[in-house]
């Protein structure tokens, strides 16, 4: 499947009744090509309003983060595990998770990235259930032949400058764990 196709099911999607208040379904966007997905957890109100996942705060931090190992967002793909905005930010619920999560199944195995950097517990838990993020951040495993390198969500190192810092630590691993990769699939 192609990534247009894939959107056009997120945009008509009625599963659950996200669609009801969401101003724009938020699909994830980025090169589809890309070695690396970068996926965060649902929308805030900047990214309904826009229909553009990390475009607020966190993003901001997001994109300085990138810098710091020489990518911008264009290089990487950035996607969300929910697609459409929780009301008032809550936080999204099982079910809605549930109906969602095929759709990133389908952005991943249409993108084929080497590794995928699950932002915060919530991307986290759906990847690698049972890790919390305080001891999997910054560190590389391995699932079902996919590679996975949690860092904190850019949202909690904002205003928390010792995190941002781990974050920073976090980040500047990923071209060695890209590169260390790469030579297991030789
Ligand atoms: N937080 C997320 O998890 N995703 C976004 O797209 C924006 C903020």
């Amino acid at each position: 499947m192609n990534l247009e196709k894939i959107n056009q099911g997120i945009k008509n999607c009625k599963k659950c009744n996200l669609y009801k208040t969401r101003t724009y379904p938020v699909y994830g966007e980025g090169n589809p090509k890309s070695k690396i997905m970068f996926i965060g957890e649902g929308p805030g109100k900047n990214e309904d309003l826009q229909g553009r996942p990390f475009v607020g705060a966190a993003g901001k931090l997001l994109e300085e983060l990138l810098t710091l190992i020489s990518l911008k967002r264009k290089d990487i793909f950035i996607g969300n595990v929910i697609k459409c905005r929780p009301p008032g930010n809550r936080d999204p619920q099982p079910e809605e998770i549930e109906y969602c999560f095929p759709y990133l199944q389908e952005q991943i195995n249409t993108i084929k990235p080497k590794l995928i950097v699950p932002m915060g517990r919530y991307s986290l838990q759906e990847f690698l259930p049972g890790k919390s993020i305080s001891h999997a951040h910054g560190k590389l495993f391995k699932k079902e032949n996919q590679y996975y390198f949690p860092i904190y969500h850019p949202a909690a190192g904002l205003y928390r400058n010792n995190l941002k810092k781990t974050m920073k630590e976090d980040i500047k691993k990923i071209p060695k764990v890209l590169k260390k990769i790469s030579k297991f699939k030789e």
